[in-house]
């Protein structure tokens, strides 16, 4: 006979490596779908220094342990993608993936978020020649060279910082006079030598030949626009939700971030949402595993 789940979590981010670990200590009978590694934006993270009792740990690994410890009660796991909710208002409903479909009770989708892009003219053609949006992955291509980051939060700062630690020197354009980071790391990227903050700067276009080799910059106060050799361009301007599963069944805000509850449940009943795809004043990892702790015993009722 065909299984019906309890629950589906799809996704491997802290929030469903949190759901993961709660659904198996709840003994629910749970299918866990991720497309790739585990691990979520943090496998894009240098060092994470703001999960209690965890202090300074590299990204990578961190998603490791969050995996291996999410893995450890046994539920079942598959490597695929997952495409569509079909039936998502029915008692039972159907996970459709890229390799098969899985009947469930309730959904609970962690699929978090992803880089925003620009936009701007050369940003497209030199991307993976030199425009990057994940400094711990391509930054060790840049030794000793020259790079841009742009943006002003937790991300470009960090990338920025991570990048004065391998390039002779960064500069991070920032298009208002303060930076969104936090404190501790907006101050060390003020106190770190070769790392340059240009202020009210708007990248205007990348540029280059066979990759990228300079930039067209526009202070925005005086509307001056300079030309700036670079080797690389880092864009770190946020975020937008990866939410195609739930975009056009459930309820958004305009930038398609997805609204739940307090117990995690989406406007459908059934089907929940956890981490950065949610409508939320704070995302981070420590946040994200709260939710999908939170969802599964938004499930547990649901399912009662
Ligand atoms: P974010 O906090 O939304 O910051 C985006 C930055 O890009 C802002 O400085 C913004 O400027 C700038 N920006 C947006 N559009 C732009 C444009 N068109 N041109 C130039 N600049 C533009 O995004 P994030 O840094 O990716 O962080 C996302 C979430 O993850 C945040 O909640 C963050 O705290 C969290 N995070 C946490 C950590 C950590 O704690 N270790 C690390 C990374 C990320 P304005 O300020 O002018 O809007």
């Amino acid at each position: 006979m065909e299984t019906i789940f309890d629950t589906i979590i799809i996704g491997g981010g802290p929030a469903g490596c949190a759901a993961a670990v709660y659904a198996g200590r709840a003994q629910l009978n749970a299918l866990r779908i991720e497309m790739g590694f585990p691990g979520g934006q943090i496998l894009n993270t240098n060092e994470v220094d703001n999960y209690p009792g965890i202090p300074a740990r590299n990204g990578m690994d961190l998603a490791n342990d969050l995996y291996e410890h999410s893995a450890k009660y046994g539920l079942e796991e598959k490597m695929e993608q997952a495409l569509r909710i079909e039936d998502p208002e029915k008692p039972v409903k159907t996970v459709v993936t890229d390799m098969g479909s899985y009947r469930t009770r309730s959904v609970i989708v962690c699929s978090g978020a992803h880089h925003r892009v620009l936009g701007v003219p050369g940003e497209a053609k030199y991307t993976g020649r030199g425009v990057s949006y994940c400094a711990t992955c391509d930054g060790g291509f840049y030794k000793d060279k020259v790079c841009l980051v742009v943006g002003g939060g937790d991300t470009a700062v960090s990338d920025a910082l991570y990048l004065s630690k391998v390039c002779r020197k960064v500069y991070l354009a920032v298009r208002r006079g303060e930076l969104r980071a936090s404190g501790i790391t907006a101050q060390a990227a003020l106190h770190t030598e070769n790392l340059e903050i240009l202020w009210h700067t708007e990248l205007l276009e990348v540029m280059g030949e066979m990759k990228v080799n300079r930039v067209r910059l526009i202070q925005n106060q005086t509307k001056k626009e300079t030309e700036m050799a670079v080797d690389g361009v880092f864009i770190a301007v946020g975020i937008q939700p990866t939410n195609e599963l739930l975009s056009e069944i459930a309820r958004t805000d305009e930038g398609g971030f997805v609204y739940t509850d307090e117990n995690m449940q989406t406007s459908i009943p059934g089907i929940f949402a956890a981490g950065d795809i949610r409508v939320k004043p704070l995302r981070q990892i420590i946040t994200a595993a709260s939710d999908g702790a939170v969802a599964v015993s938004g499930v547990m009722k649901y399912l009662r």
